[in-house]
């Protein structure tokens, strides 16, 4: 029997905060409130099917943490959906929230469907009622709980989220009830990139802190380092794009299918239009394909990103690693049990709560803009163009020299939205990342980079409810 069958989600969880909590000089009250999942709904509605028939759909939305509001977390369309996972994930977004000063409590939500087994109309009418459930229940509003995509799901999901709540709530703020829209629709440029671009940030940044990469003994630097990911969706495919810009070669990916693998690094974008045309890549050319999907776990490389789901390390299996790093893209793919094992082991694990926080910073923007009302630098890019222009054309003055046009571009380009999102989200990453180097140096570098996390997320949240007056 493995570690995870012994251990539900939510309790990995538990024993995650419990270890933080020894750190921390906090009264129990606030640690037990901090803890406990403070709502959930459960619900089953009917939907017509295409061929006639009904289908009763279960689904779930958890609010895990109401010291901010609204609750913030990603509705996951997924068979093996369940409510002690739906439990765990809103936790893990509570505190991730925390970490990376997102200003909301944790949430999450599950349909138990393979999106695969219905039709895209059918898809739009579980979307729809689970929207209507949610809305007579009081658990979605701009203020009140706000979901974004998660596996499974996307922005065309998000997209009749926003419309069907528009069309019950009358609500001046109503685009804001939901993030990860498309663009026309309230969204905001590089949501769907986020998560992904996080994570290569976040892992830049451990591979250049020569003090960590000195403990772990690992060559610093991001440049040359071999991957291998678990799962090409979103945030596997956004993660693998951007460090392969970044330097870093892609040796393995895995699927459903099984593992495609090439020594010499693996063509990020061709890969994933290839899978995407063909559903899967099997016969893709220059590389070596196995079915034995998870392979990749067992993969020679510098890096594994586990990007696909919870529970996929574990003590089962964590003796076949033999990455130096494991960069955790997916929420929880490793068990408490396995995690413990690593950091025994001398190998690096950069936590979910810290590294997947790029798409819920995004989606923080997102809502900022929507209550807002105004596309993000509307006021002042051009005016802040003209300066810039001025301050050029000064230089040029005073020292006689003619600029050339390329670099007058760089001084005076305007922000778009896409620049000031990813700009803002490097800042979040960079920001946080320290806060974390910080605490592991403050404790001697004897604790991992997830007990660290768990105690900066606590440390801010405790603060949030010893500031709101009902705690001592
Ligand atoms: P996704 O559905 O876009 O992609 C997941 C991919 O993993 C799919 O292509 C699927 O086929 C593959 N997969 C599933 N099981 C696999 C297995 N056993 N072996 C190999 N591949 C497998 O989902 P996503 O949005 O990329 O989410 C992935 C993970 O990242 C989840 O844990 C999610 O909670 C987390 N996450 C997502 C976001 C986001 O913005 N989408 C943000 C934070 C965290």
């Amino acid at each position: 029997m493995s570690d995870n069958e012994d251990l539900k989600f939510f309790k990995q969880i538990e024993l995650y905060f419990d270890e933080a909590s020894k750190y921390i000089d906090c009264s129990p009250d606030i640690l037990k409130q901090i803890k406990q999942n403070n709502a959930i709904i459960h619900l089953n509605f009917p939907i017509k099917r295409d061929d006639g028939s009904v289908a009763v759909v279960e689904a779930w939305r958890a609010q895990h943490s109401y010291h901010r509001s609204p609750c913030k977390g990603g509705i996951r369309y997924a068979s093996i959906a369940n409510e002690d996972e739906v439990k765990a994930l809103a936790a893990l977004m509570s505190y991730k929230c925390a970490i990376v000063d997102v200003p909301f409590g944790g949430a999450k939500g599950a349909v138990k469907i393979n999106p695969k087994d219905y039709s895209e109309a059918e898809l739009e009418r579980i979307t729809r009622r689970l929207t209507f459930e949610l809305y007579n229940r009081k658990f979605i509003g701009p203020g009140i709980d706000v979901p974004a995509p998660d596996y499974g799901s996307g922005p065309r999901e998000m997209a009749w989220i926003s419309d069907t709540f528009k069309s019950l709530s009358n609500d001046l703020d109503d685009v804001g009830c939901v993030t990860g829209k498309p663009v026309t629709q309230g969204g905001i440029e590089g949501r769907i990139e986020a998560t992904g671009l996080g994570v290569a940030i976040g892992l830049r940044e451990f591979c250049t802190s020569d003090e960590l990469m000195n403990k772990f003994k690992i060559s610093s630097g991001l440049k040359g380092k071999r991957i291998a990911i678990q799962g090409l969706g979103n945030v596997g495919f956004y993660s693998a794009l951007f460090l392969s810009e970044m330097g870093a070669k892609v040796v393995a990916v895995s699927e459903f299918e099984g593992v495609i693998s090439n020594a010499k690094g693996l063509d990020v974008k061709s890969l994933y239009d290839f899978r995407n045309k063909h559903k899967s890549f099997e016969k893709y050319t220059d590389a070596i394909f196995t079915s034995a999907r998870d392979e990749i776990f067992s993969f020679d490389c510098d890096i594994l990103i586990p990007a696909a789901l919870e529970s996929q390390i574990t003590l089962e299996n964590v003796d076949v690693i033999k990455a130096k790093i494991i960069a955790e893209a997916a929420n929880g793919p490793i068990s408490f049990q396995a995690s413990q094992k690593l950091f025994k082991k001398g190998i690096a694990v950069i936590p979910d709560i810290y590294l997947n926080a790029g798409g819920v910073t995004v989606s923080y923007f997102e809502w900022v803009k929507n209550l807002s009302h105004i596309k993000l630098g509307r006021i002042e890019n051009r005016y802040n163009q003209k300066n810039y222009t001025n301050i050029v054309s000064l230089v040029a003055e005073i020292t006689k020299e003619e600029i050339s046009p390329e670099l007058i571009d760089r001084f005076t380009n305007k922000g778009d939205e896409r620049n000031l999102v990813f700009s803002g989200l490097e800042e979040t990453m960079i920001t946080s990342f320290s806060q974390l180097k910080t605490i592991c140096q403050e404790h001697d570098y004897k604790i991992d980079l997830r007990t660290a996390a768990f105690i900066c997320a606590i440390e801010k949240i405790s603060r949030c409810y010893k500031e709101n007056g009902i705690f001592p």
